[in-house]
């Protein structure tokens, strides 16, 4: 209904012959780009068994107001996304020309489940949000010669670099070790890295541009753990004996101990 309502006023006031600053002004606007995308009306609340004759047009602007912001935090991106992209196929801007940083072929896709680049030709696939610490000084030469890279802070070896993970096959032709790969957190998500040993504060002046101030370099591994350690929480054990589930696992002894009954049973993590 919306929808419709606009278009009709942005044709209306196109086709106006002698339009007013004011109507000016309109047209101007309604032709700005914007496309709503839907509205709340009371028969949508009195549907759902509310006394609209006690909701005022204010409740209203306010309601639809909360509703905007939510969807807009919400579904709003990853709905645009994959309903422009995957159902309507609209045409993305090819970023830069990717091609391969192992076998230079430009057959590459994007997978946005995995959120990783993909060559048709090799084997190689890469993550362009993914970093790699590469030491100083045999290590880090290439990219220092080449200008690439941000440098780390607080790293024990001063004069390392992290650099984007296609750069670094670019240059060393492997994939990087786990270990040594690292994610730029921005804030507000940097927060709980602050002070956590391994995690380097990104404090150069092109790590600002691209990732905002009190961003932070994370090891990777360091993130999964912290994802690990969630999913594990889920499928805690269960004492046989009494049900319970406040369970000291002994993983050296391969047993686990409820601490309900002290009922002790062999049991190895998977
Ligand atoms: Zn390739
Ligand atoms: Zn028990």
């Amino acid at each position: 209904m919306v929808r419709e309502l606009y278009q009709r006023l942005r044709e209306y006031f196109n086709n106006l012959p002698e339009p007013t600053e004011e109507e000016k002004q309109f047209i101007r606007e309604l032709n700005a780009g914007d496309f709503p995308i839907t509205s709340v009306h009371r028969d949508d609340l009195e549907g759902k068994g509310f006394d609209v004759k006690k909701i005022s047009d204010n409740d209203m602007q306010n309601l639809a107001k909360k509703m905007a912001d939510d969807y807009h935090e919400q579904l709003f991106w990853p709905s645009m996304e994959i309903i422009a992209g995957e159902i309507l196929g609209f045409p993305k801007v090819k970023t830069k020309d990717i091609v391969c940083p192992k076998c230079n072929s430009e057959n590459i896709r994007y997978d946005i489940h995995e959120s990783r680049f993909h060559c048709d030709e090799c084997p190689l696939a890469w993550d362009d949000k993914l970093y790699v610490l590469v030491e100083f000084p045999e290590d880090s030469a290439p990219f220092e010669e080449e200008g690439t890279g941000y440098p780390a802070w607080e790293s024990v070896d001063n004069g390392a670099l992290y650099v984007s993970e296609e750069d670094y096959v670019r240059h060393t032709g492997k994939s990087p070790e786990r270990d040594k790969c690292y994610r730029a957190v921005c804030w507000p998500d940097s927060q709980k890295y602050m002070g956590t040993k391994g995690c380097d504060p990104i404090q150069d002046e092109n790590g600002i541009r691209d990732f905002g101030t009190s961003a932070y370099w994370v090891p990777l591994l360091l993130m999964e753990e912290a994802a690990g350690q969630r999913t594990d929480k889920k499928k805690a054990p269960v004492c046989p004996e009494c049900g319970g589930t406040d369970i000291d696992i002994l993983s050296d002894e391969g047993v686990a101990v409820c601490n309900g009954c002290h009922l002790e049973w062999p049991y190895v993590e998977d």
